[in-house]
């Protein structure tokens, strides 16, 4: 028996960190909304072990947040059986996409698949908790309020629905450090955590309103201030979406991903072969419900 899944990336149309946590990762809170660029996973019930395969290269064993939540899956389940699982990514990596999690989150959904269905949807989501913080997310997928280290969510109304031009020049960012360099910068998050509590509201009633076009100013992204200094490429794609008309351009996750929102496809075209002429990777897509 095979399945597929399509794991879907994501953007962060609100991230800010809210505090540290004793075991060193942090809190955050953060709108996230998937999109429909996406890797396919093929999962297929043969032989007795987790094989993995990729086209991207990338290790094959606990390293890949894949094999790691088939692990995750198995373990939960109190019972393992062999699959193979093949991977065809297109989502760039180290990009603040959520990649990685969007993988692991179709793993568990298929694996659940072919086992028949023994969990339902908020115990694949606690599963997914123990894989990485963006995973229960992948999961569910749509438009989301995350909190905590992303574990905690809640349905967020969004009646938007612009044209998206994902797009990424430059090396990958690592998130370990992108942390590390707030940390350096912001203390405790106590006042983070004040302004989250100020602009929260207001971005989640022109994501529900759905009338006025998203505000520039609403979404936000605390790594920006961080990583944005130290990779000027990422001011120069945000340039060029908001020359070609992008009602906002932002980073996504801790970057070097930039999302742009348009509410005119074309402009969204043409900003994206400006983007592929410099070299830089970029596609369109749109949110995904
Ligand atoms: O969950 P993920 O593997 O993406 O996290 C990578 C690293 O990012 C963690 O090891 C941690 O250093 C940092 N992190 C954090 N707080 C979070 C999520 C990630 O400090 N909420």
């Amino acid at each position: 028996m095979t399945v597929t899944e399509q794991a879907f990336a994501k953007i962060n149309l609100y991230l800010d960190v809210v505090a540290r946590r004793p075991d060193g990762y942090h809190d955050l809170v953060s709108v996230m909304q998937s999109v429909d660029l996406f890797d396919t996973l093929m999962l297929e019930r043969t032989g007795e072990e987790i094989v993995l395969e990729n086209d991207a290269g990338l290790p094959c064993d606990r390293r890949n947040l894949v094999y790691r939540a088939a692990e995750a899956f198995f373990a939960a389940l109190g019972q393992q059986f062999g699959v193979r699982i093949t991977l065809q990514k297109r989502i760039p990596m180290q990009a603040g996409l959520g990649g990685g999690s969007a993988d692991a989150a179709a793993t568990l959904r298929g694996l659940n698949r072919l086992a028949g269905a023994p969990f339902d949807t908020e115990q694949l989501c606690k599963i997914a908790a123990g894989v990485g913080a963006d995973v229960p997310f992948c999961v569910v997928g749509g438009t989301r309020l995350c909190c905590g280290v992303g574990e905690r969510m809640e349905c967020v109304q969004n009646a938007h629905d612009p044209t998206v031009l994902v797009a990424m020049a430059g090396e990958g960012v690592s998130t370990p450090w992108a942390f590390a360099e707030l940390d350096g910068r912001f203390g405790d998050f106590s006042a983070c955590a004040a302004q989250a509590d100020a602009q929260l509201p207001k971005i989640l009633r022109s994501l529900a309103s759905g009338k006025a076009l998203l505000d520039r100013e609403l979404l936000y992204n605390r790594f920006e201030c961080v990583i944005e200094p130290q990779r000027p490429m990422i001011t120069a794609v945000k340039r060029v979406m908001h020359d070609h008309g992008a009602i906002c351009a932002r980073m996504s996750g801790s970057g070097p991903s930039v999302f742009g929102l348009f509410a005119d496809e074309q402009a969204a075209k043409a900003a994206r072969e400006a983007l592929l002429a410099t070299g830089a990777k970029a596609c369109l897509c749109r949110f995904e419900k």
